[in-house]
């Protein structure tokens, strides 16, 4: 995403930010708060960019091409901090060392940034330690904070911030937007419920591994329907291979979550929600086998798989256990 991207998907976030930018008033902290998929990380990259750019166009735009915009970029500007969740959490070593590191000098200019991933994870202490952190007033340091939670973020933490709220286009806007660019009909529905971005809606359109990625669930999930034997098999001579990493692993659960949510569609008469439009024969069959009951125990085994992902768990096992679970039952109901 660049700025007029920003600006287009956002237009009130990004206003709040060029705005304090072009004023010289960045806040301290900010936390930035919506939806999955609304282009918080991005935007925190692009407003770390703005204050670090050696070559500023217009408005507080980020050139993008000097030297820290594209350190930025690739994650390695020593004065630019990201914190991530190690397992479950944001543990307290982990602001420990930022603070530790925030105590030397800027090593290149007096500027210093960090972003914080999913602040909500941070264990009680953690969010003490980093409380401490943003009442010491540090010249020149801006913090930004992203949450798909902000309710499970402390109050005091919170009436630190400047909170700036990223909206999500509603799935059905944004499928008409792609269906508009071009994107065929049966393909957008898909796209909306992955993402809400549009740019990263039109990249997945053309990438190769998120093309192959939906052809590998949905084959797991007809197999699946067979025996679980053979879901073991198509896990290691497909699944395995394909969903490497964690983030990989949770696009590939998504996947396989809205097919049997497709199935709930059916079942409620909803057919115009449909995800993937183009195997409503097959699933309509499905979803006069499966009870109601039955469909919602197995988008909870799916989801509970997702949520294990965070946990340090071997990830082939896992699949193995949902593939047990998602069956387990099947054929009786
Ligand atoms: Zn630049």
């Amino acid at each position: 995403m660049n700025w007029p991207e920003f600006e287009q998907a956002q237009p009130l976030a990004a206003k709040v930010l060029t705005s304090s930018i072009q004023k010289n008033r960045v806040a301290h902290a900010y936390l930035f708060e919506g939806e999955h998929g609304t282009g918080k990380r991005a935007a925190s990259m692009l407003v770390a960019q703005s204050l670090f750019c050696s070559d500023i166009q217009n408005h507080g735009v980020p050139c993008e091409q000097c030297s820290n915009c594209k350190r930025i970029k690739n994650g390695n500007h020593p004065d630019v901090h990201i914190v991530e969740p190690e397992g479950l959490s944001i543990k307290i070593d982990q602001i420990r060392s930022l603070r530790a590191e925030f105590n030397k000098t800027g090593l290149e200019s007096k500027k210093k940034f960090y972003i914080i991933v999913d602040a909500e994870k941070m264990t009680i202490s953690a969010a003490n330690s980093l409380l401490k952190f943003l009442e010491e007033p540090h010249l020149q340091t801006t913090a930004i904070l992203l949450t798909e939670q902000p309710q499970r973020i402390l109050p005091t933490i919170i009436s630190r911030c400047q909170i700036v709220s990223f909206k999500s286009l509603p799935t059905k806007v944004m499928t008409e937007k792609l269906i508009e660019m071009g994107i065929h009909p049966t393909k957008a529905p898909l796209l909306s419920a992955v993402t809400n971005q549009i740019q990263e809606a039109l990249h997945l359109e053309q990438d190769d591994w998120f093309a192959r990625a939906r052809n590998i669930v949905l084959k797991l999930y007809e197999v699946l329907k067979q025996s679980p034997l053979y879901a073991m098999t198509a896990l290691q001579s497909e699944w395995n291979g394909h969903f490497k990493e964690r983030a990989q692993m949770e696009i590939g659960l998504d996947l396989l979550l809205f097919i049997y949510k497709d199935i709930l569609y059916i079942q409620l008469g909803k057919e115009e929600q449909l995800i993937y439009p183009d195997q409503r024969k097959k699933f309509e069959a499905d979803a006069f086998r499966i009870s109601a009951g039955r469909l919602s125990e197995q988008m909870t085994a799916i989801l509970e798989a997702k949520q294990m992902l965070h946990a340090n768990i071997n990830p082939q096992l896992l699949m193995e256990q949902l593939m047990l679970k998602l069956q387990e039952g099947a054929s009786f109901v």
